[in-house]
């Protein structure tokens, strides 16, 4: 059963050639050799997305991943689905493309050619070998159930397949081909779309002294407060030209932009000295003055902030770095300890979708099916990736669910069309 190009027939038509898509196609393929699988993406080459990933080294996935890790629909499905393909089969698979990874700080795991083009040729490679028919230019403008098939839309051609993937991602980075319109087809097929907002991006600051800091980098905990959840990270923030990045700052941007999004009252505040607290710090600089009566706030200050930093905080309580800290007031004091521990962040925005490196919201992720990622509004099609209202955090996760729910949906596939 191979395929003629010029055929329109396929069994399985996966919409998007992206990381979850390319899974999808080859564990279709690799579940029922024989089935007829094609792939449409509309993007004139393939693999944007995993190209850039990771600093153009495609953070591949993490040592340990859990549900926790994700955010968006139910943690009881996303760990359905991440149990169906676990990070030590994904390793397996990997190997047997002959991509080997390796483990980096944060139990990152990266290819050992530390070039995310290994990955990307390695999945096309394995679609040649699985006889996938791969086509590029061919942007999907909607999708018909027809009795028993689907019928597909191109500009210019009409497929007919037994069932649909439709893996056409989010709208994070979209010259890469995401732009979202796979929500308007999953919404004409009857799904509900979880408003998409950026995930894993950096975010604007109205106030605050990050101009001047621009470029330096230090670890922080940021609080995000939300009517009523409070979700606490660590990590280090970078601060820019136009506010705030690093790491710690894009794992935090879902929470403030959902929130906003939801119209709920958000505050982000910044804690310079992760796990102490006013008291604690207070405490810290009574009993440095007493030892060292002459030892400066620099001096106190200088093992745990950068100068700069060190120098923006001091300053904004109406102090200089070079006080002795017993000639500090007790007022400013406790003032000083209260701004290092907990300063309001202005944010006012982020710099979108375009910066983004995931999206959060998407197709709801209970109208799917975990055990086949099948539709539960319409049978026969199926979605993975990050269509979903499934979004990690930074660290391999969102490839991850990419390859879990491609496994799964290519496995049902199978199983599914065999006959
Ligand atoms: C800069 C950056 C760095 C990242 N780094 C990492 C990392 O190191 N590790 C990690 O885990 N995650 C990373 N991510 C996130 C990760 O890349 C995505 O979560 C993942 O690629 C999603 O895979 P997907 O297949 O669901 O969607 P996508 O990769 O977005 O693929 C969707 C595909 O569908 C196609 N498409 C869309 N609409 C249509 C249509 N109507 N017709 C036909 N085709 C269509 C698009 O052209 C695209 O090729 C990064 C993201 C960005 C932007």
């Amino acid at each position: 059963m191979t395929q003629d190009a010029a055929c329109t027939e396929s069994d399985v038509l996966v919409i998007g050639a992206g990381a979850a898509g390319l899974a999808t196609a080859i564990f279709a393929a690799r579940a029922c050799p024989g089935l007829r699988v094609r792939c449409l993406d509309g993007a004139r080459t393939l693999g944007a997305k995993i190209l850039v990933s990771g600093g153009s080294r495609c953070n591949v996935t993490n040592r340990t991943v859990t549900e926790r890790d994700f955010r968006g629909g139910s943690p009881r499905r996303i760990k359905a689905v991440l149990r169906a393909f676990p990070v030590d089969q994904t390793v397996a698979f990997f190997g047997e493309l002959g991509v080997s990874l390796h483990e980096e700080a944060h139990g990152k795991l990266f290819p050992d050619s530390n070039r995310s083009r290994t990955v990307l040729e390695a999945l096309l490679a394995e679609c040649v070998r699985r006889k996938i028919d791969l086509q590029t230019s061919a942007r999907v403008q909607a999708v018909r159930p027809d009795g028993q098939v689907f019928e597909v839309e191109t500009a210019d051609r009409i497929f007919r397949a037994r069932a649909v993937v439709l893996a056409t991602g989010g709208v994070a980075l979209p010259k890469s081909g995401s732009d979202g319109f796979g929500y308007q087809l999953a919404a004409r097929l009857g799904h509900t779309v979880v408003p998409p907002v950026p995930a894993l991006v950096p975010l604007v600051l109205g106030t605050g002294p990050y101009a001047a800091l621009s470029g330096v980098s230090h670890d922080v905990e940021v609080t995000v407060r939300d009517a009523g959840t409070t979700v606490r990270l660590r990590g280090a923030l970078l601060w820019t030209h136009f506010g705030v990045s690093g790491p710690v700052i894009l794992d935090a941007s879902r929470h403030w932009l959902r929130a906003q999004q939801e119209a709920r009252v958000a505050s982000m505040s910044l804690n310079l000295l992760p796990g102490e607290t006013p008291a604690s710090v207070d405490a810290a600089m009574v009993a440095a003055a007493q030892a060292h009566p002459r030892g400066t706030l620099a001096g106190l200050l200088k093992s745990t902030l950068p100068g700069a930093v060190a120098e923006a905080w001091v300053s904004a309580e109406g102090l200089a770095l070079s006080t002795p800290v017993s000639q500090v007031p007790r007022d400013q004091r406790k003032g000083l300890a209260t701004r290092l521990t907990g300063t309001m962040l202005d944010v006012v925005g982020s710099r979108g979708f375009v910066q983004a490196e995931a999206t959060a919201g998407g197709v709801s992720l209970d109208e799917v099916n975990p055990a086949t990622m099948e539709s539960v509004v319409c049978p026969g099609l199926y979605l993975v990736g990050e269509v979903l209202d499934v979004d990690g955090r930074l660290g391999g996760f969102n490839f991850q669910w990419a390859w879990s729910s491609g496994r799964v949906a290519g496995q049902a596939l199978g199983r599914a069309l065999a006959s």
